[in-house]
């Protein structure tokens, strides 16, 4: 998701390739679980994420997906201060999951297939020597943004990937392009909504954000929000887990 000055193009053009992007289902699945699931994820990601956020999911009982991009490890931006080795290193080391949200953070609906395939691989070898393990096993797509011939190309490796637009992961679904809630603005409502149907459905949701703090940027979460999440879902009778593990307990 966004957390610079760049914007992916809203003119009529991109909005029906959008749309065609998201019905066309590269990795078309049925998914049902026999309960409801919760994933949260945090892209890009900022340093406050590693460490309140992880924080706050690991006092109940949970863990989260990290969706990280290595072009933008150490560096600061409008969420703070991004990530560094030594939060990939604990955030494994406590179970969370590192995803990929690519090397270079760019628009891959506005790049050639092949060099996005390229930066992929750039991403994967900097967060391995940083010390992710079992890494990249998921993607989210940086702005949500994708195209039909970069869904129909991923590597294996990606059991799945996450794009930007709200809704529930059950029923017939697209591996290559789960749906997910931003948990800030006015979708992180309808998330919250979105729950209790949910869980009358046993369907997945997913949220994203990016800093976790007391004072959250307008892409962020503030700490008392993600907990109360956390302590509705919990009411709920949902049970979180990472991105991968949750798509892990998909019932034939
Ligand atoms: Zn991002």
């Amino acid at each position: 998701m966004t957390m610079d000055a760049y914007a992916p193009p809203r003119d009529p053009i991109a909005k029906l390739r959008r749309r065609m992007t998201q019905w066309e289902a590269a990795r078309p699945a049925m998914l049902r679980f026999d309960r409801p699931f919760l994933s949260i994820s945090f892209d890009d990601f900022p340093a406050s994420a590693a460490d309140t956020g992880a924080r706050i999911l690991e006092s109940h009982g949970a863990r989260g997906t990290f969706y990280a991009s290595a072009g933008l490890a150490n560096t600061d931006g409008p969420c703070g201060r991004n990530f560094s080795a030594s939060d990939i290193k604990r955030l494994a080391a406590n179970g969370h999951e590192i995803g990929c949200h690519s090397f270079g953070h760019n628009d891959c609906a506005q790049r050639d297939v092949f060099e996005t395939l390229q930066d992929l691989a750039k991403n994967r070898d900097a967060l391995t020597e940083m010390g992710a393990v079992k890494y990249g096993r998921t993607l989210a797509y940086p702005y949500g943004e994708t195209t039909t011939a970069l869904k129909r190309t991923l590597p294996p490796r990606f059991e799945s990937a996450r794009g930007i637009l709200p809704g529930l992961n059950v029923g017939r679904a697209d591996l290559a392009q789960l749906h997910a809630y931003a948990m800030f603005g006015k979708p992180f409502a309808a998330m919250r909504s979105a729950l209790k149907r949910a869980a009358k459905r046993n369907a997945w949701v997913i949220g994203f954000t990016h800093d976790i703090s007391d004072t959250p940027s307008p892409w962020g979460t503030s700490a008392a929000d993600l907990d109360a999440l956390l302590r509705e879902a919990h009411a709920l009778g949902f049970t979180v887990l990472p991105v991968s593990t949750a798509l892990e307990r998909r019932t034939p």
